[in-house]
């Protein structure tokens, strides 16, 4: 069901620049693919976030949340209903609780993941290398559980500050919340009364003094590292999860002789080939043939039934 024109016209008053309207979904992605949203909002604060929510729910419209669109395939009819971006209004970066073996520092969930590894290099903070490169913002960073072969976000997190749908905010400490490979798992006891899983609004990070240590170095050091194993073109980063550590889905797919094939602009990298790039007009349907293909042969050949990391969305 796509938007009334009262409703874009109650979300144009309400939110002037800050909403858009059938948005091309490839503009906000890193794939550049995907049909165009109905409406995407970029509430300033939490007040204008939750009367968006309230809106919303009343009017009984579908919403998701877009981080920096890095890991997402929008099929080529788009979104109906609204993308809620953070970008705009959640990204602070603050210092709290300096310990002499600790310190805790506070992020929005749409700021830059590489804005948050800056602040911990200029503070002198270790921790945050096991994301070290990853694109995207720290809400995505945390729904993703995001990581490298350092380790994953988890590892440094303590906490989240959450919306519960419509306007019930609150804070889960570490303890509460459970990671998997590539993802937060939202357990019963964290989603909402309605059985849906909360707005992430801000992560809490605890790093540690890094003494002596040279992390700018370190970053570069990975950085370098990553440039020499990922290709560079249009993707969302690994598009299939790893079966297993011993077992990465790249090699499953380079020996199903994947390596550079190609439907329409959509290519398996030459370089890694756990990556689909988008050589320039690439559509969601191209990448999603490519995919299907991918996993029946790496079936056949392998007995491994390869699961989606990136995330698909849209009609
Ligand atoms: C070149 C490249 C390299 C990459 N390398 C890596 C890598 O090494 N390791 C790795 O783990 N990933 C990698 N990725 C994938 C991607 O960058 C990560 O998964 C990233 O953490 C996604 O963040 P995002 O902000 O772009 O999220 P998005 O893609 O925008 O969203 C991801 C999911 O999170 C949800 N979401 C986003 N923000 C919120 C919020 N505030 N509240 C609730 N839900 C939210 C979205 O609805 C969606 O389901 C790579 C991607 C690219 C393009």
């Amino acid at each position: 069901m796509a938007l009334s024109r009262a409703v874009k016209k109650e979300l144009a008053d309400r939110f002037g620049q800050r909403a858009v309207f059938d948005v091309p979904m490839a503009e906000h992605t890193s794939l550049r693919v995907g049909g165009p949203a109905d409406a995407l909002v970029m509430p300033a604060d939490t007040r204008e976030l939750i009367d968006l929510m309230r809106m919303l729910e009343q009017a009984g419209l579908p919403w998701m949340a877009l981080g920096g669109g890095t890991n997402l395939l929008v099929r080529d009819k788009g979104i109906r209903g609204v993308v809620i971006s953070l970008r705009q209004g959640f990204s602070d970066i603050a210092t709290h609780e300096i310990r002499q073996d600790s310190v805790t520092v506070n992020a929005g969930a749409g700021t830059r993941l590489s804005a948050l590894c800056r602040y911990a290099i200029a503070h002198h903070l270790a921790g945050m290398h096991v994301v070290a490169g990853i694109p995207g913002t720290v809400g995505g960073a945390i729904l993703m559980n995001a990581g490298t072969a350092q380790g994953a976000i988890e590892s440094v997190l303590a906490g989240i500050d959450v919306l519960y749908v419509p306007d019930q905010t609150t804070h889960l400490g570490r303890e509460a919340l459970t990671f998997a490979y590539r993802k937060l798992v939202w357990s019963a006891e964290v989603c909402g009364e309605n059985g849906y899983p909360p707005l992430v609004l801000g992560g809490w990070f605890r790093l540690e003094p890094a003494g002596k240590r040279d992390l700018a170095a370190e970053f570069e050091t990975l950085q370098a590292r990553r440039w020499k194993t990922q290709p560079r073109g249009l993707s969302a980063g690994c598009v299939f999860q790893n079966p297993a550590a011993e077992m990465p889905a790249g090699q499953l797919i380079d020996r199903a002789g994947f390596k550079g094939f190609r439907i329409g602009d959509a290519q398996v990298s030459e370089l890694h080939a756990n990556f689909i790039i988008n050589r320039n007009q690439a559509t969601a349907a191209d990448i999603l043939r490519l995919m299907a293909m991918i996993r029946e042969k790496v079936y056949q050949s392998c007995n491994v039934n390869l699961q989606p990391e990136i995330r698909i969305v849209g009609e």
